[in-house]
């Protein structure tokens, strides 16, 4: 990027920073930002800032909300009893376009991982058992992902969970092995939450 004009560059390689992005599409992002209207361009940095100033976590569920608790969390309308434990604010919004599960969510923000140095104290495992303590709860869902990470957090999490008695399942594999929940088509995560079996 050496012949770019620094402003440019700087915007390219900002850009090129984004997932799926590589340099090609960040370079036809940048001279595209370039030919709009001053105005075009200021509404994009201010939804960058406005996203990244009024978006937090949820402090009860840890879904991404601009108000806490979330909205999902205080809909009286949902059912308390049953939360389903998702790696993602990517896979709640999976979830809920699929329109069946009435429930709460608890998003753990990533997942167990040896490999990685990634602990069950570098996840939000331990907000999950608060809640549980304070809260009614008769089933939770655990729906991380199909891979080895996914699958060693649902284990580690499942027996945390049932010296309390509580129901624990785990949705069916209808996701593809090694895929995303947020990847799944609204029939497949369906199907996948209706099999979920009892561990
Ligand atoms: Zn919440």
């Amino acid at each position: 990027m050496k012949h770019y004009a620094k402003p440019l560059s700087r915007l390219i390689a900002e850009l090129s920073k984004l997932p799926g992005i590589g340099g090609k599409t960040a370079q036809r992002l940048a001279f595209h930002i370039l030919a709009q209207d001053d105005a075009e361009a200021n509404a994009l940095a201010e939804a960058i800032m406005d996203a990244k100033k009024n978006m937090k976590y949820c402090s009860v569920c840890g879904n991404l909300t601009d108000v806490d608790p979330c909205s999902i969390c205080t809909d009286q309308t949902r059912d308390r009893s049953v939360i389903c434990v998702v790696e993602s604010p990517r896979d709640v919004s999976a979830m809920e376009r699929i329109r069946e599960f009435q429930g709460l969510y608890h998003v753990l923000h990533g997942a167990i991982s040896p490999m990685d140095g990634i602990g069950p104290e570098d996840i939000n495992l331990k907000q999950l058992i608060i809640r549980l303590q304070q809260e009614d709860v008769r089933e939770v869902i655990l729906a991380t992902n199909p891979n080895i990470e996914g699958e060693a957090t649902a284990m580690y999490t499942a027996r945390l969970i049932k010296p309390s008695g509580i129901k624990v399942s785990r949705i069916a594999h209808g996701v593809p092995v090694g895929g995303d929940l947020e990847y799944a088509d609204e029939v497949t995560l369906s199907k996948a939450m209706e099999g979920r079996r009892e561990l």
